[in-house]
């Protein structure tokens, strides 16, 4: 049996793996292919799908934008056109508002005395700049001791060193994708605290505006979870998928291809990428 993960972040967001390694560690893994869907770029794709050339790894590339929608909503685009200039001039705008968000942060980091440069940051993390980086740093200053407690005391919504950041309607994001020749897929539906009418009310909106699949198996989604919301895809006749959320080191728990909540071995069937490569007439 041949298994994939089909929801990866590298060193282009906040992965803390580069493309090429993360190619490596996929073949480690025992996968036959991954897909990468890094925060707001594509900068990863190429160099994944390169190194998954010379080393024999089916590379998807995709991406992972996260909208507005009540709270936050995260759709991802698999098989984009990673040359679409609508798409990366959009993803463009939506990186310098994270440098203006980042900017801000860090100025009310060094106002309470924490050694934080923006610049500084961009040097060591690239373009794309998250929070979770503030929590590594906030960590190697002592400020906090463990990512989780950044986020729980400092940088979540409310709190001290949060600041909001632009993020673009889940109407224009799933049709971005579909311009980009790319399948929209409704990520981690159960992050979003959902009752199960209204989750169906957010897909059925996402299908007015061109969304195909529906993020299946995750991790920590218990098998009941997935098949509640495999039954989803039945009923609405979209695409299921599957991916772990891979972070490397600033997600430790999870582990790649480890996507499910038994977090033990390979889940995610190869017979789920047929079924987008279907979508797309591949
Ligand atoms: P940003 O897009 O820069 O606002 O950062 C959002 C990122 O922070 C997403 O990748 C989330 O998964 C991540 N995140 C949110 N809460 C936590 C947490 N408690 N621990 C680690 N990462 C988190
Ligand atoms: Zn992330
Ligand atoms: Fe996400
Ligand atoms: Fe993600």
């Amino acid at each position: 049996m041949k298994y994939i993960d089909l929801h990866i972040h590298t060193t282009a967001s906040d992965g803390t793996l580069s493309p090429a390694q993360c190619v490596e560690h996929a073949l480690e893994r025992g996968l036959a292919a991954i897909a990468i869907c890094d925060h707001d770029t594509l900068l990863g794709c190429r160099d994944a799908e390169r190194r998954g050339a010379e080393l024999g790894l089916e590379v998807v590339p995709g991406v992972e934008i996260s909208t507005k929608y009540g709270g936050s909503v995260h759709i991802l685009g698999y098989y984009i056109n990673t040359e679409n200039p609508g798409l990366l001039s959009r993803l463009s705008e939506i990186v310098h508002d994270r440098d203006l968000r980042g900017e801000k942060m860090c100025r009310l980091m060094q106002g309470d005395g924490i050694d934080i440069s923006y610049e500084q940051m961009k040097e060591r993390f690239g373009e794309v700049v998250g929070r979770p980086h503030f929590a590594q740093v906030l960590m190697e200053q002592g400020v906090v001791s463990t990512v989780n407690e950044a986020f729980r005391n400092l940088i979540s919504r409310g709190q001290k060193y949060y600041m909001p950041r632009y993020t673009i309607n889940i109407e224009d994001s799933l049709e971005l994708i579909a311009f980009a020749g790319g399948v929209p897929v409704l990520a981690h539906p159960f992050q979003y605290n959902k009752s199960d009418e209204e989750l169906r009310e957010l897909i059925e909106h996402c299908m007015e505006h061109g969304l195909r699949g529906i993020e299946c198996i995750y991790s920590g989604y218990t098998s009941q979870m997935t098949e509640y919301l495999s039954a989803l895809c039945r009923e609405y006749a979209l695409i299921p998928t599957g991916g772990s959320d891979f972070h490397g080191t600033l997600k430790p728990h999870i582990r790649m291809a480890c996507a499910g909540g038994e977090g033990k071995g390979p889940i995610v069937p190869y017979t789920i990428l047929e079924g987008l490569k279907a979508e797309k007439g591949m």
